[in-house]
């Protein structure tokens, strides 16, 4: 997996943790006030101390919402600086063997330095990311070893 890949599962998980928490908050708030409201109207003093009783456990878990809805929002804004760090791309890469900066796995020359790198088989080019990965990293390693 590549870093704009690992980015772009940080920034769906942390946007869904961050979503789901608030959409928690939101209800919780409003059963609240519902339970406030209750109290308010409550005919007797037991009703209504049950009521207020319910409204504080519904605000206290309202407010537990809050880290997540942080966290979840950090992680996505991670996932999101990730993904730029990878240059958007979600193709598959290579590390370049003589400047060590990362370029595309089906480049022939590193857009870094300039280095000629071994192409990739041309049917390869088309297969999936993990295969493509892989024939970029066996075409310098045969170069290495000759
Ligand atoms: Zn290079």
């Amino acid at each position: 997996m590549n870093f704009g890949k690992m980015g772009l599962v940080v920034f769906v998980l942390g946007l869904a943790i961050a979503a789901g928490a608030g959409m928690n908050r939101m209800s919780l708030d409003r059963r609240a006030t519902n339970a406030s409201v209750a109290a308010t109207l409550a005919d007797n003093a037991w009703r209504r101390i049950n009521h207020r009783a319910d409204g504080e456990d519904l605000r206290e878990a309202r407010d537990k919402m809050i880290p997540w809805i942080i966290g979840g929002g950090i992680a996505a804004v991670l996932g999101l600086g990730m993904i730029f760090a990878a240059g958007g791309s979600f193709l598959p890469t290579r590390t370049c063997p003589k400047c060590a900066e990362t370029v595309r796995a089906a480049a022939v020359v590193c857009k870094h330095c300039g280095t000629d790198l071994q192409p990739v088989a041309p049917n390869q080019s088309k297969s999936s990311y993990r295969a493509l990965a892989k024939a970029a990293e066996d075409a310098e390693r045969k170069v290495k070893r000759s």
